[in-house]
């Protein structure tokens, strides 16, 4: 079984099961499928059988985006989810990169109809109007012709591509096969049902724009398994009375979000069981978990496991994951990220080693090599970032178990621990993560933060080199240095230095005025977290003895 036979089994086996809702917009498994089938087939006749380039989709949390990614899929095409929240600038810039003959959007998206239009090939836009027609067609239960299964993106095809923040000054493209797919989702599962007796089946919350790999946690786990997924839109999101409303009608078994997001949620003393009566699983991803988060969740939600995962985009949402118990929570700080999965290998490597010199020795401090079944296929479009951290031929996971003292995985089926190696397929990739890590005696992997300069605040990922540069570009501004504030061992805000090309009276009539200048700025080509909340202009930018800007100088300007 693969993830789209799973749901095709689904629709037939639950035609008329909510397959996913935002409240205002929900679709059935036959719906989805059907009207997927539909836009497919529109597709080929728009763009004929042969061409595959991927499919750009832009919107927001509703069914009809999970219809386009069904289609996209079915047509052998990868797709690429674009959130409304991203600035136009940005989404054209990934338009850009990847080329696509067409888009599909699923809201109305005047800025980028008209910014369409003066690409060269101006990409065909697919709008709300015209999915709305197939979807009709769906709704109405009339015989919808089968969708070809042969045409479907399989194996080494490209299942989607997902754009995170690059030090370069543009977002990279992360290229995620069928196979990862197929090689994720079972697991997820498996951290989410594990140890439960519950028969029918459940509804997975949703937090995270589909624009975030941590969304394909809930979509492919719900959806595989004949679930509901619950979207959380930003309506939801803006306010806590409408959040806890809908929190009080979701009815979910399995929470998937950021900790940053539990840990707001517990602000509010009514965010408990109460609440959330069927609540069984919590899975976190993106950052780290605190502590006190992890304690306050199992006492509100005595019935409820904390599962704490980790992985980047590049590996496919997550590759390690680990229950967390009361005693951890009170005794281990910072909490471990957990075992590898089953078909991944997770090496530490020491500094100025290479990928073939990783070694998984306990205790050892050093970068997080992720070798494995998961492992993207590389950055669209951007053979020389690919060629620096990723590498086809890697460990051979399938031939090094004896050499994987620290590589264990827990298995939850056998609730034990088994080589992590044990069920490597054969195509398999390294990704150099970037992250600071160690293995413990129980062969759990501990994370210790980044070797360079990326950051995460509430579980957004940022290259502070991306702001940088972006900063760099507006023609007032001579130098710039982005640093994260610190509080309580987490980001809690970016601060920007800019020294200034010209007077500081052309941007405003006061510092502040010219402050808010530049932040209007950045908001037209970068999304709103990445946009630094403090701004200072200086006279002139520290330098490092071999030239760069003295960001630790600058760092404690804003403590
Ligand atoms: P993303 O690609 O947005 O999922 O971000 C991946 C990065 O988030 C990883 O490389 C880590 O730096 C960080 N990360 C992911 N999971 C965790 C975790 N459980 N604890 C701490 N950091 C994490």
């Amino acid at each position: 079984m693969n993830l789209l036979h799973e749901i095709a089994f689904n629709s037939m086996r639950f035609p008329q099961r909510v397959a996913a809702t935002n409240t205002t917009e929900s679709m059935t498994y036959r719906q989805l499928w059907s009207a997927s089938d539909l836009l497919a087939t529109r597709l080929d006749e728009l763009l004929g059988t042969q061409d595959l380039t991927p499919i750009v989709v832009y919107g927001h949390k509703s069914p009809m985006m999970l219809v386009c990614f069904l289609a996209c899929a079915k047509s052998g095409r990868a797709y690429v989810p674009t959130d409304v929240s991203v600035p136009d600038q940005r989404v054209l810039n990934i338009i850009d990169q990847v080329g696509p003959r067409i888009v599909l959007s699923t809201v109305a998206w005047e800025g980028g109809k008209a910014a369409l239009v003066s690409q060269a090939p101006a990409p065909h836009l697919v709008g709300r109007d015209e999915l709305d027609t197939l979807l009709d067609l769906a709704l109405r239960g009339g015989q919808v012709p089968t969708y070809p299964v042969q045409r479907q993106v399989s194996g080494d095809d490209l299942f989607y591509l997902i754009f995170t923040s690059g030090s370069t000054g543009e977002p990279k493209g992360v290229m995620v096969t069928a196979d990862c797919v197929d090689a994720f989702y079972p697991w997820a599962l498996s951290l989410a049902t594990a140890q439960s007796q519950q028969t029918s089946p459940f509804t997975f919350l949703n937090q995270a724009p589909f624009s975030f790999d941590l969304s394909v946690y809930e979509l492919t786990m719900s959806l595989a398994s004949g679930g509901t997924l619950f979207c959380l839109t930003a309506d939801h999101l803006a306010h806590m009375r409408q959040l806890f409303d809908a929190l009080a009608r979701s009815s979910v078994d399995v929470w998937v979000s950021t900790p940053s997001f539990a840990t707001m949620c517990l602000a509010d003393r009514s965010f408990d069981a109460t609440l959330l009566p069927r609540l069984r699983t919590f899975i976190f991803c993106g950052e780290s978990l605190p502590n006190q988060t992890a304690a306050k969740l199992l006492v509100r939600f005595p019935a409820a496991r904390v599962v704490n995962s980790y992985g980047p985009t590049e590996s496919t949402v997550a590759v390690s994951a680990v229950e967390i118990t009361a005693e951890m929570a009170a005794a281990t700080q910072p909490l471990p990220v957990g075992y590898p999965r089953p078909g991944t290998r997770i090496d530490i490597l020491e500094r100025g080693a290479s990928t073939s010199t990783a070694v998984s020795s306990t205790g050892l401090v050093g970068e997080v090599l992720i070798t494995g079944d998961t492992v993207a296929k590389g950055y669209w479009g951007r053979d020389d970032l690919t060629a620096e951290v990723f590498s086809a031929a890697g460990i051979d996971v399938r031939k090094a178990p004896e050499v994987a003292d620290g590589a264990m995985c827990h298995d939850t089926e056998r609730s034990g621990l088994i080589p992590a190696l044990a069920a490597a397929t054969a195509s398999v990739r390294s990704y150099r993560t970037g992250d600071r890590g160690w293995f413990d005696e129980s062969g759990m992997l501990h994370y210790l933060g980044r070797i360079d300069s990326q950051v995460k605040m509430d579980g957004y990922r940022i290259e502070l080199c991306e702001i940088q540069s972006q900063l760099e570009r507006l023609s007032y501004v001579r130098a710039a240095c982005v640093v994260p504030v610190m509080r309580n061992g987490i980001v809690s805000r970016l601060a920007a230095a800019i020294e200034l090309d010209g007077d500081i009276a052309l941007l405003g009539d006061t510092e502040l005025a010219a402050k808010l200048h530049v932040k209007e700025d950045l908001r037209l080509v970068l999304p709103h977290y990445m946009v630094p909340r403090t701004i200072a202009f200086i006279d002139e930018m520290p330098m490092t003895p071999n030239g760069k800007a003295d960001c630790k100088r600058l760092s404690a300007r804003f403590k």
